[in-house]
C-alpha cells in the first residue's frame, strides 16, 4: 500500500493551497478529489474577490491553474472519493480507487448544496430543479424563476437570473434577508425580483419537467400555487464530513472543530476551507487555511522524526 506523509482529502482552493505548500516543503504528498478540480469554485462564471485578479477570473480556470501549480512542484493527485479513514500510526485513508497511508491527513472537502426536502425536488433536479444559477440561469430566457432563500447566494442568484429570466421570485421563509446590506439594496432595486415572505416550498409541481411549486405561507399557513419554469435552490451548505465522524471532533451542523493551526482532535489530521467550524467560506479565506494546515502537518511530521 503506498505510504504518504500526507494525504489532502479535497481539490478546492483549501485543498490544493495545502497540495502546493506541502510539495515545496518537500513532503510526500497524495491529494485525493472526487469532482473537478476547484471544487464549488468551478460554479463561479466570474470570481471578483480573490486577489490579484483585478478584472476577475472565472471560476473554472482559477481551480484549473491553482491544480497546476501545485502538481508542479510535485503533489500527486487521484480522481477518488474518500470512503474513510481508519485510526492508526499511520492512518489508513480508503477511496474508491484503492488505499492509502497517511502519517498526517488534511481534510478540505468543503461542503455541498444543501437541499430544500421538498416533494419532487429530488425527482425534477436537472429538469428545472437547479442548485446554480451561474451554470443553469442561461436556459430560462425570458421565462419565470423562482429562488428559495434569503442569503448571500440567493440573493447573487436572483440578480444573476434577472439578467436572463422575465420575472424572479425570491422565497424566503421569513420576512427579512441574511444576506448583506449592499445586495439587499441591489436586490430591492431590481425591478424584475418580487418576494414572497414567510413562505416555503412544500411541493415541486410537474412530470417531466418543472411547471410550478406548491407554497405555504408559515404565519397563516394558507397554501398557494406559483407557476415557474424553473426554481433555484439556494438555502445554504451542508459540510461533506460524514466520512470523518470516527475520527474528528464535529460541531452539531457537521462542521469540523479546529484550533488557529488547523488542527482536529485527531493527532496528525487537520481541517482546512468550508468544512471547518467558523469558516469564512470564501475563497481567499481557504487558501488561508489551506497554507496553515500544510505548514501545521509539516510541523507535525518534523517534531515526530
Ligand atoms: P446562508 O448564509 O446559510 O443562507 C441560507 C439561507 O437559506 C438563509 O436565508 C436561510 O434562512 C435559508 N434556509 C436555510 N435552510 C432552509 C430551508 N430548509 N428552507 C428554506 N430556507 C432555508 O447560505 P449562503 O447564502 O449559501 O451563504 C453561505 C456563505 O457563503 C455565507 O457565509 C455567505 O456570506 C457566503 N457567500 C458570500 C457571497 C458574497 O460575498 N457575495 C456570495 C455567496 C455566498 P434564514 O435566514 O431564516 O436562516
Amino acid at each position: 500500500m503506498a505510504k504518504y506523509e500526507v494525504v489532502i482529502v479535497g481539490g478546492g482552493p483549501a485543498g490544493f493551497t495545502a497540495g502546493l505548500y506541502a510539495s515545496r516543503a518537500g513532503l510526500k504528498s497524495l491529494l485525493v478529489e472526487r469532482g473537478m478540480f476547484g471544487g464549488q469554485v468551478v460554479n463561479a462564471a466570474l470570481v471578483e474577490n480573490y486577489p490579484g485578479f483585478p478584472e476577475g477570473i472565472p471560476g473554472a480556470e482559477l481551480g484549473s491553474l491553482m491544480h497546476q501549480q501545485a502538481i508542479k512542484y510535485g503533489l500527486e493527485v487521484v480522481t477518488a472519493e474518500v470512503t474513510g479513514i481508519t485510526p492508526g500510526q499511520p492512518y489508513g485513508v480508503s477511496t474508491t480507487e484503492g488505499s492509502f497511508e497517511a502519517v498526517s491527513i488534511i481534510i478540505a472537502a468543503g461542503s455541498e448544496y444543501r437541499k430544500l426536502g421538498a416533494i419532487g425536488e429530488e425527482r425534477l433536479s436537472g429538469r428545472g430543479v437547479s442548485y446554480c444559477a451561474t451554470c443553469d440561469g442561461f436556459l430560462f430566457r425570458d421565462r419565470e424563476v423562482a429562488v428559495v432563500g434569503g442569503g448571500d447566494t440567493a440573493i447573487t442568484d436572483a440578480l444573476e437570473l434577472s439578467r436572463h429570466a422575465k420575472k424572479v421570485y425570491v422565497i424566503h421563509r421569513r420576512d427579512q434577508l441574511r444576506a448583506g446590506q449592499v445586495l439587499q439594496q441591489q436586490a430591492f432595486a431590481q425591478p424584475k425580483l418580487e418576494f414572497t415572505w414567510d413562505t416555503v416550498v412544500e411541493e415541486v409541481i410537474g412530470e417531466e419537467l418543472v411547471k410550478g411549486l406548491r407554497l405555504r405561507n408559515v404565519k397563516t399557513h394558507q397554501l398557494s400555487t406559483l407557476e415557474v419554469a424553473g426554481v433555484f435552490v439556494a438555502v445554504g451548505l451542508t459540510p461533506n464530513s460524514q466520512y470523518f465522524s470516527n475520527i474528528v471532533k464535529r460541531d452539531d451542523a457537521g462542521y469540523i472543530i479546529t484550533d488557529e493551526t488547523m488542527a482536529t482532535s485527531a493527532l496528525g489530521v487537520f481541517a482546512a476551507g468550508d468544512i471547518r467550524k467558523n469558516s469564512a467560506r470564501q475563497i481567499a479565506a481557504a487558501v488561508g487555511d489551506g497554507a496553515t494546515a500544510a505548514m501545521s502537518a509539516f510541523k507535525y511530521l518534523q517534531e515526530r522524526s
